[in-house]
């Protein structure tokens, strides 16, 4: 059972720096913990070769998160261009210079079987979904290391610069949409069915079809995420190299297998010293704050007296 922000900044209270410094000395906070199997995978197929790059997905992202548009208006509504914390999912093009195939190219969240992003984060505050194995987010637990941000292989969650607790995004495949009964907010708006939602068997099964029925139109006459980074639930279909989409080569072992799981092991003996970090960060926010207020209240008193 992961243990909560609040109840970790209690227990530092409560045990005081001895306590503090005999875990980071010796005592493990946590252990490492096996990647559980979910019932029924969900997740996206994005077939590149027909997606129109018309990115209705884009604004039906934000509308299905209530995130406002990351537009700059005094740049003519100029667009993002990279995912970002308001902008769970876009659409970018692939423009080569050499005049050969360009294509435009969907990316979110994977929602990998094994998630660097969870076997990086010290406190599960991302962990996936048991049933559908969707990778979410809790804040409660989230401490804002942002080490997430370093162990996705995708680069993919983003978090607030401002604020020591800042918010991480990522698209958690509108899992809130889903508990309602509703599809993914960009699969519902995809004029030309590039993007599906579905179980992952049966996205694996469309996309082979497709790969059957029109051999040598896609990249390998393979589908990126089937074995890659140990298997994503979001699936790729494209006509040039994934990698030039920014789907990195990564073979069928997971990163995590391969490299973090004694990263996590470190991070066991790290994460009080970041939690006193926080907790200081904290009391010096405090003090800061109530000498503001102190201040304010003089400069009221000042004014009253000379109006007196
Ligand atoms: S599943 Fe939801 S959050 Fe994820 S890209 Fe699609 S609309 Fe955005
Ligand atoms: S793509 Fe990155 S953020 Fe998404 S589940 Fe995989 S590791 Fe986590
Ligand atoms: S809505 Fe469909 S066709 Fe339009 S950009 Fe998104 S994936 Fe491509």
């Amino acid at each position: 059972m992961a243990i909560t922000r609040r109840e970790l900044l209690t227990n530092i209270a409560k045990a005081g720096v001895p306590a503090a410094v005999a875990m980071t000395t010796g005592t493990p906070t946590m252990t490492a913990q096996e990647i559980p199997v979910p019932n029924t995978p969900l997740g996206l197929l994005y077939d590149a070769t027909i997606c129109i790059g018309c990115k209705a997905c884009e604004v039906a992202c934000n509308e299905a998160n209530n995130t406002p548009a990351d537009v700059d208006e005094a740049k003519l509504h100029e667009a993002p261009t990279d995912l970002n914390v308001l902008t769970r999912n876009i659409i970018k093009l692939y423009k080569p210079e050499d005049g050969s195939s360009s294509s435009f190219v969907k990316r979110q969240c994977m929602q990998c079987f094994d998630p660097g992003c969870a076997a990086g984060c010290p406190f599960e505050a991302l962990y996936k979904d048991a049933d559908t194995g969707v990778v979410r987010w809790e804040g409660s637990r989230c401490i804002g290391c942002r080490y997430c941000t370093i162990t996705c292989p995708y680069s993919v969650p983003r978090f607030q610069w401002k604020g020591i607790n800042p918010l991480i995004t990522k698209c958690e495949l509108c899992s809130h949409r889903l508990a309602r009964g509703q599809k993914p907010g960009c699969t519902s708006v995809c004029p030309t069915g590039a993007v599906i939602f579905g179980p992952r068997t049966a996205l694996l099964l469309e996309a082979k079809r497709r790969i059957k029925n029109d051999p040598g139109r896609y990249y390998q006459n393979r589908v990126y995420g089937e074995t890659d980074n140990g298997g994503t639930q979001c699936l790729y279909l494209s006509r040039v190299p994934f990698e030039k989409l920014g789907l990195p080569e990564l073979g069928p072992v997971a990163v995590p297998a391969k490299q973090l799981r004694w990263q996590r092991r470190i991070y066991e003996y790290f994460a009080m010293p970041a939690l006193l970090y926080a907790g200081l960060v904290a009391v010096i926010r405090k003090n800061i704050t109530a000498r503001e207020e102190e201040a304010h209240q003089q400069e009221k008193e000042t004014g009253l007296r000379a109006q007196l």
